[in-house]
């Protein structure tokens, strides 16, 4: 499999550009997000070497800009559906059987383009449709998505060199072979390297996808197709379809074969999609893998050594950032009663400092939650939280969806560890406080365990070695991801590869060799190179 004409891409993360007043990178990204913004732009489907533009069109508007039209998107019907597949299965052929090496330099060659004259295109549209801060749409957009596309390629090349051993006149050799159909690849809104990265990652395996994006990430969806295609991704290896979720994923999960789904968004749709593979099970070839990474209700639990600026800090950055709508956003805090005074007061200082506004304008630490629908879910758990005896607003609680849709970072404290908002995902900036007597420290950790359906991450905070040695062994199954000292959020691909388990998903970890090898199927080939002339054995002599 070694190719001494193919240099593996370095094991380094792409570094993160800070868009300083006055830099290249700033200027570049504000005139491409100015242009964007004012244009109209008509997303077509992709689907083999054409792009369709359907009679029926979906608006897009900027969250934070409600009433702004940016744009439309092609609604596909099920013919396109069925073509989509059809093609799908036509290019397989080509694709499975071009050589890894060549399928590699694709992808590099997309992570180059996203790195230099795509970087600017694909933040502002990050930007302007799914409404992250310059900083938020570089650390994802970005810097995840080269991260995925090219480090992807040095897993692949490790799989590739795990090999049975060889006796004396005997060769074995595993062949990672492509699943035999297609994958179906559908993504959230809230990350763009994701939506890029459920595609990319069976293709570069050597599969065909079908991906059907959010109707909330179709403008950075576009730029990646687009990016695709300049990288020499050949015509129907990714079709990307647009339109009603249940229509698509109805066609595509009655299609035979199906070899594979490559799922990330909501714990509900995930179980319904399960369960309509398991509906349909006798009509594949294959039984279809299933990767789903899902909801999360993510801690952070500060001990009582902890330092209150740390903790504060991590609840900020892990609890608002994106508004709270990243999967690994902290939503429940447990904080020592002997601190928890200190640590409401720095929330509050530093909380009052924080601004939301249009990600155009690079003073706001935060902009808008994604749509309407979202909007009202959170609004809803803060009037819950409200009214109810066991839990009080101790900061934020406004709305206002009248220019976008705003939500102020909010911080509700509970006397009930098992309060709605301590158990359920919300998807917003709302970050809720169960305060524990300290000596009880231990027994909490059994409530963090308990509490919720999902274990997708969390974070332990202290200055005390056996605290954070027994927070290990009382945790090891609440998070796939579990951070010490630090927030719960921004796993960096090659660094923290991110999945968790319960609710949570599949725990494939994206961003590592466990998710790559999901999509092959190996075939061990053994050839013997002194076959036997008869079949006695040397005992029965
Ligand atoms: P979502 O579940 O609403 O949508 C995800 C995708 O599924 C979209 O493409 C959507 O169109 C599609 N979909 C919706 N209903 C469907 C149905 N009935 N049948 C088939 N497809 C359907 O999620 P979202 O709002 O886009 O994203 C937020 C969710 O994603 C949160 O729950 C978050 O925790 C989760 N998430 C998890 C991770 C992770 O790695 N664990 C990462 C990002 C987001």
């Amino acid at each position: 499999m070694k190719n001494p004409n193919f240099i593996l891409p370095q094991l380094i993360n792409e570094d993160v550009k800070d868009y300083r007043k006055g830099s290249i990178e700033r200027i570049e990204v504000q005139d491409v997000y100015d242009k964007m913004f004012n244009e109209n732009i008509e997303i077509p489907l992709y689907i083999g070497n054409e792009k369709i533009l359907t009679e029926k069109r979906i608006e897009i508007n900027p969250p934070h800009d409600n009433k702004k039209v940016v744009g439309t998107f092609s609604f596909c019907n099920e013919k396109h559906v069925h073509l989509a597949i059809e093609n799908l299965l036509k290019v397989k052929n080509i694709w499975t059987n071009t050589p890894w090496q060549d399928r590699a330099s694709i992808f590099m060659k997309a992570a180059e383009l996203i790195a230099g004259p795509y970087r600017s295109k694909i933040n502002a549209a990050t930007m302007i449709g799914q409404s992250k801060t310059i900083f938020q749409a570089e650390i994802d957009a970005a810097c995840e998505l080269i991260d995925f596309l090219k480090l992807n390629i040095v897993y692949m090349n490790e799989i590739y060199q795990e090999q049975p051993i060889n006796v004396d006149d005997v060769s074995n050799k595993l062949e990672y072979r492509p699943l035999e159909g297609f994958i179906y690849a559908i993504t959230p809104f809230n990350f763009t390297a994701i939506g890029g990265n459920l595609c990319a990652s069976p293709a570069l395996m050597g599969n065909v996808v079908l991906w059907k994006p959010s109707d909330y990430q179709v403008y950075s969806a576009k730029i990646i197709m687009d990016v695709f295609k300049e990288a020499g991704l050949p015509d129907g290896v990714i079709n990307l379809v647009t339109g009603d979720p249940i229509m698509i994923t109805d066609i595509a999960l009655k299609n035979p074969n199906l070899s594979g789904i490559h799922f990330t968004g909501s714990t509900d749709v995930f179980k319904n999609l399960w369960s309509k593979v398991g509906l349909n099970i006798n009509l594949y070839r294959d039984y279809p893998r299933i990767v789903g990474e899902t909801g999360g209700k993510d801690f952070i639990f500060s001990h009582p050594s902890a330092d209150s600026k740390v903790v504060s800090t991590a609840i900020i950055r892990g609890g608002f950032e994106y508004q709270g709508q990243k999967c690994s956003a902290a939503s429940r805090i447990y904080l020592p009663s002997s601190k928890s005074h200190e640590i409401l007061d720095y929330l509050n200082d530093q909380i009052s400092t924080i601004t939301m506004g249009s990600p155009r304008d690079f003073q706001h630490f935060m902009s808008a939650v994604i749509h309407e629908k979202s909007f009202d879910k959170i609004v809803d758990y803060i009037e819950k939280a409200r009214k109810s005896k066991d839990a009080k607003i101790v900061i934020g609680g406004d709305y206002d969806k009248s220019v976008g849709y705003f939500i102020s970072p909010t911080v509700i404290v509970t006397t009930n560890p098992n309060f709605l908002t301590m158990k359920e995902e919300i998807f917003g900036p709302v970050v809720t406080i169960y305060i524990y007597e300290d000596e009880n420290w231990k027994n909490t950790l059994e409530i963090v365990d308990n509490t919720s359906i999902y274990a997708l991450t969390g974070a332990f905070i202290s200055q005390d070695r056996d605290s954070i040695t027994y927070a290990l062994k009382k945790l090891r199954y609440s998070a796939g991801n579990f951070y010490i000292n630090d927030k719960p959020s921004g796993a960096v691909v090659g660094q923290q590869p991110f999945g968790g388990s319960r609710g949570s998903g599949t725990n494939d970890k994206a961003g590592s060799k466990l998710n790559l090898l999901r999509w092959v199927s190996p075939r061990l080939i053994k050839e013997n190179f002194n076959p036997p002339t008869s079949y006695p054995y040397p005992y029965m002599d």
